[in-house]
């Protein structure tokens, strides 16, 4: 501001009174050397009239000085009154003394002769000639004259008028010859100039300025628009980069959270709802981990393909991270509206998608939150969707949620686990604790299963609830590698105490399992810990074959390789096709714990169990059971002759000096 304060004349008036001025001096400097040339020349003329005018007079006067006729002397110098210029006049004779002599009216004579000689000069106003009166060699005197120089003054006078008349007039025509110049030849620099304060201003690179010169102008012209093209492009892709996923070309959180304030504000003008739904796909990661980020990137392409055909067009689909999606429902007037879409959303991802040749299967959770009933600003209703999502997915996969307020109680309380777990992680809290499996028939201490333990604020929190969270944050692999490794050292100090070689089953999940580098990771845990592999079981659930099953019937076969054998924990709760049963290398099945509760008390469950058992024979499987709490169960289990039995009836998951006592014992009884 202040620098426009002080240069209020702007470029072009400097420079146009910079030309003017150049302009003025040169004509100045002109004038002023034809000054001095006129002035010259004039005297010049003046004095060689006045030379020749001496000579004619000296000629007539030399009669009169041969013959010391003083009064035609006279008479010739009296001719000079016709010419007012002319002072004064003397002839002297060859004494150099005064002959004759004329002076105007109100003149006196000013210079006394002395040492003769011809000359003439100019002095003072006046002007002097001196000229000898030769005859035939013979010097007879000499005349002095002397006149005004009034005429020159006068012409001076005249040529200053006229020289100020023209510097006037060139003055103008300069000054309107220059200002027309300089505004044709300025007009593109000022469009020029406009363009650039009006990108300054708006931060807006469409305009462009028509170029029809080729001169240095144009070529500024021609770099200015190809810089704005530069911009332009560069500016767009910014935009983009800043406001879209580059995977899915879906709006990013940036340009959602912009779009739902702005539908907030419309809705309050229309007095209309809006939804927020907040979509997690569940059991991405595993996929993702284990078939690679190319499968992932490639599913997560597919997913965002079904769900934008679900939503008008006035919806916004983002992808908010990772495998998360916010859908912006717009204009939402009833319940109905919103449910549909859902349950449509919710269709459409539960067909399998072919990625290469894998057909993975995947389904999402999503938490509904609805404005303004749910929240009053955009931050809280995405929380509030993100609230009720977490709750869906708690309940299993592909459930979708509305968000309550009872649910952000049940969220502080999972966020301050998840801090915990963290911590305990780090602070090594974690423990396992080993239950006892025995054979059926004898009785028989065959092994134990390993199972985590943590005591949080003093009391044991679930593997079930906090396992979730550990999956979730992403410390399940190093949380696996901690329990195999824990599992097998504390299996080789009992072999290295001289008690009976029992093998120990871990529980593995999927996302361990289908991690590309759980084979290397478990060679290297036996290696380092010296237990022979056959002591060494893995568990593993159904819902590690549900995606990438080619991968985990791999993972397996070189389990089995390394000499490691599988169990199947869980069975009969998952997955429904037992097709796969016959590509898997797996030599147990561990009968879920649901069937075993219900024995004794309902006949269709006893015939579950009896076929499980059944079908686990007729594939040359041995079999378990599991939450065997009961002599009932025992007995009957027995009576359908299941191998190992596994439970409350002979043994808590007990701690791993307990643990000692136990074998220790039923070497002794086994005696
Ligand atoms: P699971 O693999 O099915 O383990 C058996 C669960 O049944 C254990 O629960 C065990 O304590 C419990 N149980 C054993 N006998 C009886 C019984 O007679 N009656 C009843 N009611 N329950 C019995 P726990 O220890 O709470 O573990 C729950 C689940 O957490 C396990 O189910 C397993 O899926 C998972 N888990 C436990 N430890 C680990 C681990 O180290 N790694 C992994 N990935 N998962 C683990
Ligand atoms: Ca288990
Ligand atoms: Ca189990």
């Amino acid at each position: 501001m202040t620098e426009t304060k002080k240069t209020k004349i702007g470029f072009f008036g400097k420079q146009l009174f910079g030309a003017v001025a150049i302009n003025i001096i040169t004509l100045l400097i002109m004038t002023a050397l034809l000054y001095t040339n006129f002035i010259d020349h004039y005297k010049n003329d003046l004095m060689n009239t006045m030379a020749s005018r001496v000579g004619l007079l000296s000629d007539s006067s030399v009669s009169a000085l041969l013959f010391n006729d003083q009064q035609s002397g006279e008479d010739i110098l009296l001719n000079l009154k016709q010419n007012p210029s002319i002072r004064y006049a003397q002839i002297y004779d060859r004494n150099n003394q005064l002959f004759a002599e004329y002076i105007s009216t109100g003149e006196v004579i000013d210079l006394v002769p002395e040492n003769i000689k011809n000359t003439s000069f100019f002095k003072g106003n006046n002007f002097y000639n001196l000229q000898q009166v030769i005859r035939d060699n013979e010097y007879l005197g000499f005349i002095l004259i002397s006149a005004n120089t009034n005429t020159l003054a006068d012409q001076k006078k005249h040529y200053v008028l006229i020289a100020t008349i023209l510097l006037l007039c060139s003055l103008v025509l300069a000054c309107i010859f220059n200002w027309k110049l300089q505004q044709k030849l300025s007009a593109p620099i000022k469009d020029l100039i406009n363009l650039v304060v009006y990108v300054a201003k708006y931060k807006r690179y469409h305009k462009r300025l028509d170029n029809k010169s080729t001169d240095e102008v144009g070529a500024l012209i021609l770099g200015v628009n190809a810089m704005l093209d530069t911009i332009q492009i560069n500016e767009s892709k910014l935009y983009e980069r800043a406001n879209y996923d580059e995977l899915t070309k879906l709006p990013n959180r940036h340009l959602f959270m912009e779009r739902l304030s702005q539908a907030i504000k419309n809705a309050d003008r229309n007095k209309t709802g809006i939804a927020v739904l907040f979509l997690d796909l569940d059991r991405f990661k595993i996929i993702n981990d284990s078939l690679g980020h190319s499968v992932g990137d490639q599913l997560l392409v597919q997913v965002t393909a079904k769900i934008l055909p679900m939503v008008r067009l006035s919806d916004t689909v983002c992808r908010w991270g990772g495998d998360e999606f916010v859908l912006l429902l717009d204009n939402v007037n009833n319940s109905e509206d919103t449910q549909f879409i859902i349950e449509k959303i919710v269709e459409v991802l539960s067909s399998p998608n072919i990625v290469g040749n894998h057909s993975l299967h995947i389904s999402t959770s999503i938490g509904i939150a609805c404005y303004p009933n749910d929240g009053q600003d955009a931050m809280s209703l995405l929380k509030h969707a993100d609230i009720a999502m977490y709750k869906a997915k708690a309940e299993g996969p592909g459930k979708f949620k509305y968000f309550n307020t009872s649910m952000v109680d049940g969220s502080v309380k999972r966020l301050t686990l998840e801090l915990k777990v963290r911590k305990a992680f780090e602070e090594n809290e974690f423990f396992l604790v080993y239950q006892p499996q025995l054979t059926g028939s004898t009785k028989t201490l065959v092994g134990f299963e390993a199972l985590i333990r943590w005591k949080c604020d003093g009391k044991f929190i679930s593997p079930d609830e906090f396992l979730p969270i550990i999956e979730e944050i992403g410390l399940m692999y190093d949380l696996s590698l901690w329990v195999l490794r824990q599992a097998c050292e504390q299996n080789v100090s009992w072999q290295q105490a001289g008690l009976k070689p029992l093998s120990v089953a871990v529980n593995l999940p999927a996302s361990f399992i289908l991690h590309p580098e759980s084979i290397e990771k478990i060679l290297a845990i036996i290696i380092a810990t010296g237990l022979a592999p056959e002591y060494l079981e893995v568990e593993l659930t159904e819902n590690t074959f549900l995606d990438a099953r080619e991968k985990a019937v791999s993972v397996l076969n070189s389990l089995v390789d390394l000499g490691v054998s599988v169990a199947l924990d869980d069975f009969g709760t998952g997955y429904s096709c037992l097709a796969y049963l016959q590509y898997i290398p797996v030599k147990k099945l561990k009968i879920d714990g649901v069937f075993i509760k219900e024995l004794g008390r309902n006949e269709a469950n006893e015939a579950i169990v009896k076929s499980i058992i059944m079908l686990g024979k007729g594939l040359e499987m041995s079999l378990v059971a599991e939450c065997v709490e009961t002599q009932e169960q025992l007995s009957i289990l027995k009576d359908m002759d299941c191998d190992v039995i596994q439970g409350y009836l002979f043994s808590k998951p007990l701690p791993a000096d307990e643990a000692t006592n136990f074998i220790i014992e039923s070497m002794a009884d086994n005696r």
